[in-house]
């Protein structure tokens, strides 16, 4: 049975049984969110060498080689001392700068301790305490002068709902930015096609405002899917305005599956970059697919919530 070294105390852990399981069945208010690998608020440090490939390939290679690991990948094959992340002690501060709700959106303004790097479409584990973390898409672009998030509320949920009620001058902080929906330079000649539903338009409308500061000139289409008016329906306007090879397509919610039949992938050498709910991201992949667009040419990240 393999040990777990935390603090002074010594767990025991069954070979091969998920680390984040054995430790919260144990007593240990470990944070988690997703549980798939994406939302990164329940990493762990180990002592380098002890994290599992399959619980740290996610991470960079400086989080790798100061032996953090996602604890919800993890199974425990040997004996391991651990030490929980803290957001305080591991992590960068962020004041809150402005909190502008817009419908059900909270645009949420930080001004990081220091500047951070982060490539546009990432996205990062905001903490709000020691125990409420989520991961948000950065909507900014690095250069502007704070980092903007666009949080949907949610009835019920804990961290949404403390966002819309933080104030200027409030302290957060910043996990390390992460994701692999970005732009990529070598794109420029290629059609854009962006699909967003809801607040999956974050990281897409970073993704469109780096792809024209970069001077794509093929055509870029987006379209944002929403249960209500978009709630960025005037900046993407503008920016329609000044750039003549984008178009933008603002559509509810309602008329998914009727605006999806209709589609038409302008060349084969589109690409294609999907950011949504799981349901949304899932239900375009095929289509894409059917319509000539090879997978590697499609990028997509799913907003996947913690499971209840
Ligand atoms: C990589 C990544 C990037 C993300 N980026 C963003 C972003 O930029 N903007 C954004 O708004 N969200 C984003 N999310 C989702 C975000 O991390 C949270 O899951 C979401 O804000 C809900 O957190 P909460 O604490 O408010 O709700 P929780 O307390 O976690 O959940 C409370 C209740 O709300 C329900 N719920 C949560 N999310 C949904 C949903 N989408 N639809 C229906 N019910 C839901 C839960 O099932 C639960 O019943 C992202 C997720 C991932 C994995």
């Amino acid at each position: 049975m393999p040990e777990l070294r935390l603090g002074n105390l010594t767990l025991h852990a069954h070979h091969g049984k998920n680390l984040l399981d054995t430790l919260l069945a144990q007593g240990q208010s470990v944070p988690w969110s997703c549980r798939g690998g994406y939302c990164h608020t329940c990493l762990i440090q180990a002592q380098p060498g002890q994290a599992p490939a399959e619980a740290c390939h996610m991470l960079t290679t400086e989080q790798r080689e100061a032996g953090w690991l996602l604890s919800c990948q993890c199974p425990v094959v040997q004996d391991m001392d651990l030490r929980l992340h803290d957001p305080a002690r591991d992590d960068l501060s962020a004041e809150v700068v402005s909190v502008t709700p817009v419908d059900n959106v909270v645009i949420l303004r930080l001004r990081p301790e220091r500047p951070l790097r982060f490539l546009p479409g990432q996205h990062l584990a905001l903490w709000l305490d020691s125990q409420l973390g989520r991961p948000y898409s950065i909507a900014s672009l690095p250069g502007e002068p704070w980092l903007e998030f666009h949080i949907r509320r949610h009835a019920s949920g804990a961290f949404s709902r403390a966002a819309a009620d933080l104030s200027a001058g409030d302290k957060l902080f910043l996990g390390s930015p992460t994701g692999a929906l970005q732009y990529d330079p070598d794109w420029q000649d290629r059609p854009l096609l962006l699909l967003a539903a809801g607040t999956g338009l974050a990281p897409l409308q970073a993704i469109l405002r780096h792809a024209l500061e970069s001077g794509h000139e093929a055509p870029i289409e987006l379209w944002h899917w929403s249960t209500s008016d978009c709630y960025l329906e005037n900046r993407l306007g503008e920016l329609a305005d000044q750039h003549s090879q984008l178009t933008v397509k603002l559509q509810r919610r309602s008329t998914l599956a009727d605006d999806i039949r209709q589609l038409r992938i302008a060349s084969r050498r589109t690409m294609a970059l999907i950011c949504g709910d799981p349901g949304f991201v899932e239900h375009l992949r095929k289509p894409l697919f059917f319509a000539g667009l090879p997978g590697r040419q499609v990028l997509d990240e799913a907003f996947h919530s913690r499971p209840q």
